[in-house]
């Protein structure tokens, strides 16, 4: 007998024969005798659409409010699971976030677990109830509900399975396991058995939406092996732990982020302190920066261009401006580009990845405007246009490369 968390994404409980399917496949396991935790999202594009519904009223609404607004998503989930498990004639309770004792910090939209008071879920699993939680929300200290930012219950689901040291965390979706690329893009996409925590937090945090990389990131820190798998077919997912077999590939996965702008400062002093001036600014509003390129100085000036987030894009084009060495200097904003990405341990000990994905990027024609790299990461800048297409030929070139 074991204690399993199972997590269930929108798609999983998008209408009334999805929610039935996953009440059987929950019910199964607890059928052969263990205990389940269930974690669920809102149904299909339930968040998605409560968004909408908020911008029609006030595009500027206050994160309190839209959190208000978006757990009401999760909740609808977790009642109709529960009744469909009644049905089948198991016990069950549900509970929301606040109830099965998430306490998160007070940042509304992208809150932090701080700790779970589980004892009401240890109480119902002691009285061999099956718990539904509602996943992605939590409460502060003040008692407002907040919640964990967009893709939130991957979180949720991981962070429970630490807490009560579940032996098994099984987050299902829509689509197999995690591929070597985006499954509904690529075609010839493969299902990895298994990746490390390590590979999967930077996939996950280069656009591969499969699992949230916060998730990933407690995965790692508490120990706790995740299961991706599909809640249609029942065949076995991929593995996320500490060390996976390598199945002697260089990359893992090609993956491509659009939620990215590009921000160019010209014709700055070429003189020390000003990538302090501007980077610390960003940073003190909690802008992330990404990929910094200057350009070597030229007649006392040089130019910095760097990458955040196309979220933040406006705040950024604010702050810069302001600063006093900057006024009357080009600022340039570009968002119709993308971040394209490889990601594999391999890489670190193979130095030839880099040119092979720039020579798929040559082939087709796309030129990289950035680039940059980790140990176990390449990024470049290109075109939004060209994303999909550059992800298809760097994942070709790679998948059909038997020289390193
Ligand atoms: P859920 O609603 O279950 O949380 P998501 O939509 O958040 O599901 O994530 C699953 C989706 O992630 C898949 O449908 C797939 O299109 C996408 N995806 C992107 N990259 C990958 C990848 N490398 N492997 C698997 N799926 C991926
Ligand atoms: N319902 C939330 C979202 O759409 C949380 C999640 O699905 O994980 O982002
Ligand atoms: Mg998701």
């Amino acid at each position: 007998m074991a204690l399993i968390v199972q997590k269930f994404g929108g798609s999983s409980v998008a209408n009334a024969e999805r929610v039935n399917n996953v009440a059987s496949i929950v019910t199964d396991t607890y059928k052969d005798g263990n205990d389940v935790i269930v974690v669920v999202s809102a149904q299909g594009d339930t968040t998605d659409d409560l968004i909408a519904k908020a911008q029609e009223i006030n595009p500027r609404a206050s994160k309190r409010e839209m959190d208000m607004l978006l757990t009401a998503g999760e909740q609808i989930s977790v009642a109709l699971l529960a009744m469909a498990i009644e049905r089948i004639g198991c016990p069950v309770i549900s509970m929301l976030g606040w109830q099965a004792g998430f306490m998160t910090n007070s940042a509304h939209a992208a809150a932090r677990i701080k700790t779970i008071k589980a004892d009401r879920v240890r109480s119902a699993i002691d009285k061999h109830q099956i718990v539904i939680v509602a996943g992605f929300q939590g409460i502060n200290k003040y008692d407002d509900l907040t919640t964990l930012g967009r893709g939130g219950s991957d979180t949720s689901a991981v962070a429970l399975a630490a807490a009560l040291h579940a032996d098994r965390c099984q987050i299902f979706t829509d689509v197999e396991g995690v591929f070597t690329a985006d499954p509904r893009k690529v075609p010839g996409a493969r299902k990895l058995d298994e990746i490390t925590y390590d590979e999967m937090l930077e996939l996950a945090t280069l656009g591969a939406q499969v699992l949230n990389n916060r998730s990933v990131e407690m995965g790692k820190k508490y120990n706790v092996e995740i299961e991706v798998l599909s809640s249609l077919k029942r065949v076995p997912g991929t593995i996320v732990k500490e060390t996976a077999n390598m199945e002697q590939m260089l990359v893992r996965g090609v993956t491509k982020d659009t939620n990215v702008a590009r921000i160019s400062i010209i014709d700055l002093p070429d003189v020390p302190g000003i990538a302090f001036k501007i980077f610390s600014r960003l940073a003190a509003k909690n802008i992330n920066v990404d990929i910094i390129l200057q350009s070597i100085g030229r007649q006392g000036s040089k130019d910095i261009t760097f990458t955040v987030s196309r979220d933040n894009a406006q705040e950024t084009m604010d702050q810069v401006s302001r600063i006093a060495e900057l006024q009357g200097k080009k600022i340039l904003c570009d968002t119709d580009v993308a971040k394209v990405s490889v990601v594999g341990a391999g890489m670190e000990t193979h130095p030839g990845a880099a040119s092979l994905m720039f020579e798929a990027l040559y082939n087709s024609d796309i030129n990289i405007q950035m680039i940059s790299t980790s140990e176990i990461k390449i990024s470049v800048l290109i075109d939004e246009k060209d994303a999909d297409k550059a992800v298809a030929e760097i994942h070709e070139k790679f998948m059909s490369s038997k020289s390193l």
